[in-house]
């Protein structure tokens, strides 16, 4: 069994230095995560009851929890309640539910902007679009890069959307974060330690897709690498795994909603787009996961898909994407949650007060 120490928001770094020096005396070692708001210390091989009570005694000392299980921050048993994350005024998990859409990769203004436009109004909230795609096939469509960040954030702004894009390189992380508004971490690079590493030292929100064959242990283990850095801002994103089934590009695991959100107070969100492969599919599959509880779906919308450089066989049509909508806000329901419309942001800012330990 470890230990988390939660400092009070107002502790100061000798508060905090009181704490891993205490930690260290006691042969336990001490690693810390500066959030945004509170700073985190973990205090690992903290056994017993004992050593919890003189934590606990400590200046600046908020709490602390024993963990169990290998990820900590990102545990229930750290987190009891739903992370509820405040993206630009909207709300992220917890009952709300969020619909992330747009093309698989930016191909250009005009395709970018019309279809942003389509998805806003039919309901979405968040506007996705790859400028890095990380391809199967090194001769395939690589992606815009920094044009393309540059269009996504201009129809970000102009849309009054929130904005995703998957950053691939470590490197690209700060050029990424000057233009959108949530780093996407793409299945392939779930275990890519330094990619995860570098948005953890960032405070802009980490939606981590589960990797093609990884655990659902291990796909926490990632959210505890960004967290462990002070992010306290992770969503995490089931997109189907690889199977035997060759109907589909992926196999959906419905069942990671409820089993992620029993073990993790994460959002948890997901991709019918990757895992069907066909754009049939996607309405079935993104129902199935709202109904299993999911806080959101990210989902790829093109208008013209046959022209689409990327993905374009999973690209929902816009007006199929409307109906969809409309149907995931009534299976929304069902299941106690809310779907956040666009036009819903501006009055939820104005609602939004910073209320939890994370944000
Ligand atoms: C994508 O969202 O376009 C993408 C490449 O997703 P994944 O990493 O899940 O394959
Ligand atoms: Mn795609």
């Amino acid at each position: 069994m470890d230990t988390v120490v939660v400092m009070r928001s107002t502790a100061t770094n000798t508060d905090v230095g009181g704490v891993v020096e205490r930690i260290s005396e006691l042969g336990l070692t001490p690693n810390i995560s500066r959030g945004e708001f509170r700073t985190l210390i973990g205090a690992a091989g903290g056994k017993s009851p004992a050593i919890i009570q003189q934590l606990e005694q400590l200046q600046g000392v908020d709490r602390v929890i024993a963990v169990t299980q290998p990820y900590k921050l990102a545990s229930r048993e750290f987190h009891e309640a739903d992370t509820i994350l405040d993206i630009k005024g909207i709300r992220v998990g917890g009952p709300h539910v969020n619909i992330i859409a747009g093309p698989c990769a930016i191909e250009g203004r005009e395709m970018l902007f019309e279809i942003g436009g389509l998805v806003k109004e039919a309901g979405a909230s968040i506007l996705r679009g790859g400028a890095f795609k990380p391809r199967s096939s090194p001769y395939s469509y690589q992606g815009m890069g920094k044009e393309g960040l540059e269009l996504l954030k201009e129809a970000g702004e102009k849309l009054e959307m929130p904005t995703i894009t998957e950053v691939t390189d470590p490197r690209d992380v700060g050029i990424v974060a000057e233009y959108a508004d949530i780093f996407q971490i793409g299945a392939r690079n779930m275990q890519n330690f330094n990619l995860l590493l570098e948005v953890g030292k960032s405070h802009k929100p980490v939606f981590i897709k589960r990797g093609l064959a990884a655990s659902i242990t291990e796909w926490l283990m990632s959210a505890e690498y960004v967290l462990s850095q002070g992010n306290h801002r992770v969503i995490l994103c089931e997109r189907g795994m690889r199977t035997f089934n060759e109907e589909t590009r992926f196999t959906l695991d419905v069942s990671a909603v409820p089993v992620v959100q029993e073990r993790s107070h994460l959002p948890v969100f997901v991709d019918p787009s990757h895992a069907a492969g066909k754009r049939d599919l996607v309405p079935a599959l993104a129902l199935a996961a709202i109904g299993a509880g999911a806080a959101g779906l990210i989902i790829e919308v093109h208008s013209c898909p046959d022209k689409a450089m990327c993905d374009g066989p999973q690209a929902v049509l816009p007006a199929r994407f409307a109906k969809l909508m409309d149907q995931v806000k009534r299976v929304a329901e069902i299941v106690d949650h809310r779907v956040t419309r666009w036009g819903d942001a501006p009055a939820q800012r104005r609602r939004v007060e910073n209320g939890g330990w994370m944000s």
